[in-house]
C-alpha cells in the first residue's frame, strides 16, 4: 500500500519511507492511500490471539512494504520485552456493566505514549535499511514533559539513531525533570532550556529549516527527524490497541461479537482519537467517537461548530499533555472528510495558519457530526470525577482520564445513549500524584516521593515502578543552555 501527504496527494511513497521522512515537504502529513478493512471473521480470528498476534495482523495490513518477519521483530521488540507490566500492553479493566478502562500506561514511562514510542523506534531502524539510509538518524524533540521520557525510553540504544530532548528548564513537574534527568542509553542527550516550551519548540522547528545547519551535519554523516505524532510510524500503532480492547471485551463475553461499543478519549493532539476513527473504519464495531478537552477546548468546539479557532486564550490546566490549542492530526481527519481533496486540505491549513482559523463547508460539519461527540471539563469538574470514581469503584483515574470520564457522564445524560462504553485511560495517576491527592482532598504539601507513598497507601494502587526506582537513579544530565545557545549543542552531539 502507497502512501500520499494530505496536501500533495500525486506523489507516493512507501510506508518505510513515509515514516523515516516523518512529515512532507510542502507541510502536509503522509496517510495511507486506503484504509484497509477488518472483517467481523477476522476480527473474531484476532480475539483468539494475544496483544503481540493483534499487533503483527493490524500493522501487516498498513506496512506492506515490510515482511512478515521485520513486523513480528519490531512488535517482539516492543511489547514483549518486560517494558510493560506482565507484557500486558493494554489491559481492560471492567469499571461496571457497561463502563471499561482502557489502561494504556503499563511501560516504561507510566504514560500512553509509550504504547507507540515503544515501537516506532524499531519500525524506524527496519525502514532505514530498507531505504537504504546510512546516515545517523539523530531525533530532536521538544517536550513539555511526557513524549520526551517516552522518546528517550524508546530510541534508546537503538542503532543508527541518536536522540536529543529539549525541555524547558522551569516548565515540567519534579517527576518529568528527574525521569529526563537519570535516562540512561549511549545515545541520549538531554537539555533543559532557560525558556519555555515554545521557546523549545520554535528553536527545534527553526533547526528543522536550517538549510546550513542541515549540509554542516551531513558532512557529520548525521540527518535530523522527529519523534512526534505526526510521524505515520506514531500513528499506526496506536490503532492496534482498538481493535485488541474490542477483542478482550468479546473475548471475556462482556459485550456480544459485533456489539457496538462507544469510545471516549482524552484529546490533545487528536492522535489517540484519531486512530480509534481509523478502527472504527477498518471495521471494529466502534459507534461514537467523543473526545474529551480540558478548558483548552478548541476541539469541543470545532467537533460542535465545524469552526477552529485557536484564537484564544491558553490555559495551564492540570491535565498539562492536553494543553494544546493546534491538534495537529486533525489535518488527517480532515483528509478524509474532504474526500480526500489535498487542494481543499491545504486551503483550510492555510486558513489557519494565516487567520488561526477555519470553517467547514456544510457537508463536512455533517461528516464531522455523524462521527463524533465533544465536550470539555474545567480543572475542578475533573478533579470531582476523580474523587467521585474512587469512592464509588475505588478505581484511581489520573486528571487526564479524569476529564474524559467527566466528559462520558455528561454524554450519557445529555443524549440518553446507553451503548457500552471504552473509557481510555492515559496515564497512571502516580505521573500527576499531586494533582490526584489534592482531587481526592489530601493536601499533598509533601516531597514528590513521599507524595507517591501517600498515593500509593490511600489507593491501595501500586506505585509503578518507572516512578518509584528514580530515587535510586544516577543524575545524568545537568546542563543547561539557553536558546541562542542550543544550536551548538545539537552540533556537538551529533559529532560525538
Ligand atoms: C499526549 C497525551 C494526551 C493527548 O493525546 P493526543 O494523542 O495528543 O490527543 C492525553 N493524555 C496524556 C496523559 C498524554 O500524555
Amino acid at each position: 500500500m502507497n502512501y500520499e501527504s494530505t496536501r500533495a496527494k500525486s506523489e507516493k511513497l512507501s510506508s518505510a519511507q513515509a515514516i523515516v521522512k516523518g512529515l512532507s515537504p510542502e507541510g502536509g502529513l503522509f496517510v495511507p492511500e486506503n484504509i484497509p478493512q477488518l472483517t467481523l471473521d477476522e476480527l473474531k480470528n484476532l480475539c483468539t490471539l494475544d496483544y503481540h498476534g493483534r499487533a503483527v495482523a493490524v500493522l501487516g495490513k498498513f506496512l506492506t512494504d515490510f515482511t512478515a518477519d521485520e513486523i513480528e521483530t519490531a512488535v517482539k521488540n516492543a511489547y514483549q520485552n518486560e517494558k510493560f507490566k506482565d507484557n500486558i500492553p493494554a489491559p481492560v479493566t471492567v469499571l461496571s456493566a457497561d463502563t471499561f478502562i482502557l489502561e494504556l500506561w503499563q511501560g516504561p514511562t507510566a504514560a500512553f505514549k509509550d504504547m507507540a514510542l515503544q515501537i516506532m523506534p524499531h519500525l524506524m531502524q527496519i525502514s532505514r535499511a530498507k531505504i537504504g539510509e546510512n546516515a545517523t538518524t539523530l531525533i530532536l524533540v521538544a517536550t513539555s514533559g511526557d513524549t520526551g521520557k517516552a522518546a528517550l525510553e524508546g530510541f534508546k540504544d537503538v542503532e543508527g539513531i541518536k536522540i536529543m530532548v529539549f525541555y524547558p528548564k522551569d516548565g515540567v513537574s519534579a517527576m518529568q525533570k528527574l525521569q529526563m534527568a537519570t535516562q540512561e542509553g549511549a545515545n541520549v542527550n538531554v537539555m533543559a532550556v532557560e525558556g519555555n516550551f515554545d521557546d523549545c519548540q520554535s528553536k527545534v522547528k527553526e533547526i528543522f529549516a536550517d538549510k546550513a545547519m542541515a549540509e554542516e551535519l551531513l558532512e557529520a554523516d548525521v540527518k535530523l527527524s522527529s519523534a512526534n505524532s505526526i510521524n505515520w510510524g506514531r500513528l499506526v500503532p496506536q490503532i492496534v490497541y482498538y481493535v485488541s480492547a474490542y477483542c478482550d471485551l468479546a473475548a471475556e463475553e462482556k459485550i456480544a461479537m459485533g456489539e457496538t461499543i462507544n469510545v471516549v478519549v482524552p484529546t490533545g493532539n487528536f492522535g489517540n482519537i484519531l486512530a480509534a476513527y481509523y478502527a472504527k473504519i477498518m471495521g471494529v464495531p466502534i459507534g461514537k467517537l467523543i473526545s474529551a478537552s480540558n478548558q483548552n477546548n478548541v476541539l469541543a468546539d470545532f467537533i460542535k461548530t465545524g469552526i477552529y479557532d485557536r484564537r484564544r486564550t491558553f490555559y495551564k490546566t492540570t491535565s498539562p499533555s492536553m494543553d494544546i490549542l493546534i491538534s495537529s492530526n486533525l489535518e488527517r481527519f480532515l483528509y478524509e472528510i474532504c474526500m480526500r481533496d489535498d487542494s481543499r486540505v491545504k486551503e483550510l491549513m492555510e486558513s489557519l495558519a494565516a487567520e488561526e482559523f477555519y470553517k467547514l463547508s456544510k457537508p463536512e460539519f455533517e461528516k464531522v457530526k455523524a462521527l463524533f461527540e465533544a465536550g470539555y471539563a474545567t480543572d475542578e469538574e475533573a478533579a470531582q470525577t476523580l474523587k467521585k470514581v474512587f469512592d464509588e469503584y475505588s478505581y484511581l483515574l489520573d486528571t487526564h482520564t479524569a476529564v474524559a470520564y467527566k466528559i462520558y457522564e455528561d454524554y450519557k445524560k445529555s443524549s440518553g445513549d446507553s451503548t457500552k462504553t471504552l473509557v481510555v485511560s492515559t496515564a497512571s495517576p502516580f505521573k500527576f500524584a499531586a494533582d490526584v491527592l489534592d482531587a481526592l482532598g489530601e493536601n499533598a504539601a509533601e516531597e514528590d516521593f513521599v507524595k507517591l507513598e501517600l498515593l500509593a497507601e490511600k489507593s491501595g494502587a501500586e506505585i509503578p515502578d518507572s516512578l518509584g526506582l528514580l530515587k535510586q537513579k544516577e543524575v545524568k544530565f545537568k546542563e543547561s543552555c539557553t536558546v541562542a545557545e542550543a544550536k551548538q549543542k545539537v552540533m556537538d552531539f551529533a559529532k560525538k
